[in-house]
């Protein structure tokens, strides 16, 4: 199969990349090795909205940072993405005033409003900051979005405009002969004129098989601890302590699905699939988020994850390669990357629009599938989806609150839901206090029901199974 332009990786970057060139006309098609996009390092971050006063002047990771936080607003609402400018705030000891003041320093530079607050100034906006905090760097554009949603409805918004995408095909090989790239994955072989490569924590290796440059990675995972929808009322905005060389320090934050987070760590990893979270690594949580909040609440915690970083030296990797014409590069893609996402795909859509002379199919912009969820929506409306619709009427997941026509509608979506976690990231079916202890069942159900396929084939999703095998007929 021929295409203009191939994407690989269906992570944030590669998803809003996708995005972008399929408003054109361009046949562009998006191959990812796992069974949905947003199934790695776009999964498991912080879900910051950087504001950009840390990042170093003058870096690729500045200039997106900034850029991409202007940016990834506009997009979150016009998808319809979980999001909220809640402000940051970075706290300080009476001894790091002049950090603090450092740190603002570079805010200026780079451009990004801040603000010095005092203790009451502080308290204020975060009541619960530790009681050694007397200062605090205030950046009000900041705030939070939902990763895995960012990504999943640029997908689906790409594939509404024309864009493909094939899942579970994992690039294995990358070939260019006569001007054209032949892009060998585990579904067979596609060509296309332009290449780009947004494979994360695989980016570096895509690039040896293609033969563009060869770069050096490195591996930090984070761990987390994820706590009830309880704690939510106790955190108003995002607490940073000052960051070091190892990055922006363990954070406590909201989630823009209503729960709170500790963490991340900073733990050097020689494995890129590294996401176990470590007892270790936990108890750091443990030492370090009294620092700055003077409510931790360990035992409120639902669930612990792990996100890997990948660095490629200190910068992000993003343009064509020096080497290989019409191959093109956004690797090394840490943090602030989910934030930069909206920023390098508009950058990478201008140097392809440049080469290609595309013109654009299209002038509006396709509306979004996603609907609000049952908690998001009145009485009278659900009174409506219900008449037209019973399972709207059908709680499914009863932490979160989830229905069984949304589950119906993520399976129907522009980038199907064909697995468990596929239909949690787009519901929330399964996140909540039982962790689908009660739903995954019944979510399997339906899944197995839709998808015409018996309950024991039905798969959690990231190459897990559920079900090795049925003892018995389900009705
Ligand atoms: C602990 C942690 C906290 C973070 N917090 C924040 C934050 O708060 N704010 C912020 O702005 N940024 C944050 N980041 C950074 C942000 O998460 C990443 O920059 C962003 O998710 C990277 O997206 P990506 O698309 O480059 O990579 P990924 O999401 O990893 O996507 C790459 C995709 O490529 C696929 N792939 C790899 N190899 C192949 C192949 N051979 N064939 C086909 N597909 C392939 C993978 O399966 C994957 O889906 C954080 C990162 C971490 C680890």
């Amino acid at each position: 199969m021929k295409y203009d332009c191939i994407v690989i990786g269906g992570g944030v970057v590669g998803a809003a990349v996708l995005d972008r060139l399929a408003a054109y006309n361009l046949k562009v098609l998006l191959l990812e090795k796992e069974d949905d996009v947003a199934s790695f390092t776009t999964r498991a971050n912080s879900g910051i909205v950087h504001a950009g006063y840390d990042c170093e002047p003058g870096t690729l990771k500045a200039r997106f940072n900034v850029r991409g936080n202007e940016l990834i607003w506009r997009d979150a609402r016009e998808l319809n993405v979980p999001h909220l400018k809640c402000g940051s705030i970075v706290v300080a000891r009476k001894e790091q005033l002049e950090k603090l003041r450092e740190l603002q320093d570079r805010a200026v530079v780079n451009g990004v409003e801040t603000r010095i607050l005092d203790r009451d100034q502080t308290l204020k906006i975060e009541p619960n900051v530790a009681d050694e905090i007397e200062y605090s760097l205030y950046a009000p554009s900041a705030g939070i979005v939902s990763p895995y949603q960012l990504a999943i409805a640029y997908a689906d918004r790409a594939i509404l405009k024309g864009g493909e995408i094939l899942l579970e095909a994992e690039v294995k090989a990358v070939s260019r002969k006569n001007g054209t790239y032949f892009v060998e994955t585990s579904k067979g072989v596609f060509e296309s004129a332009i290449v780009v490569n947004c494979a994360g924590a695989y980016g570096a290796r895509v690039n040896d098989m293609a033969g563009a440059e060869h770069f050096e990675t490195v591996y930090r995972r984070g761990d987390y601890f994820v706590l009830d929808n309880t704690e939510r009322k106790n955190v108003n905005t995002v607490i940073f302590p000052l960051p070091t060389a190892a990055g922006k320090g363990i954070l406590v934050a909201p989630t823009a699905d209503g729960n709170v987070i500790y963490g991340p760590t900073a733990v050097d990893s020689a494995n890129p699939d590294d996401t176990a979270t470590t007892p270790d690594s936990l108890d750091v949580l443990r030492k370090n988020v009294p620092l700055s909040y003077k409510r931790p609440a360990f035992n409120k915690c639902i669930r612990v994850y792990g996100g890997l970083r990948t660095l490629i030296g200190h910068d992000f990797v993003v343009g064509e390669s020096k080497v290989l014409d019409n191959f093109f590069m956004a690797i090394g893609i840490c943090s602030p990357g989910l934030t930069s996402a909206p920023a390098i795909a508009e950058y990478i859509e201008a140097l392809i629009v440049e080469r290609t002379k595309a013109t654009v199919k299209q002038s509006g912009i396709v509306a979004p599938p996603r609907r609000k969820r049952l908690a998001e929506i009145s009485e009278d409306e659900l009174d409506a989806l219900i008449a037209k619709d019973s399972a709207w009427g059908r709680i499914v997941c009863r932490c979160e609150k989830v229905t069984e026509a949304e589950i119906v509608e993520a399976i129907y979506s522009p980038l199907p839901a064909t697995t468990v976690d596929a239909v949690k990231r787009r519901t929330r079916a399964g996140m909540g206090r039982c962790q689908g202890g009660f739903c995954g069942p019944k979510v399997m159900e339906i899944i197995a029901r839709e998808l015409g396929i018996p309950l024991d084939q039905v798969r959690k999703g990231g190459g897990a199974t559920i079900a090795r095998y049925a003892v018995k007929e389900v009705e």
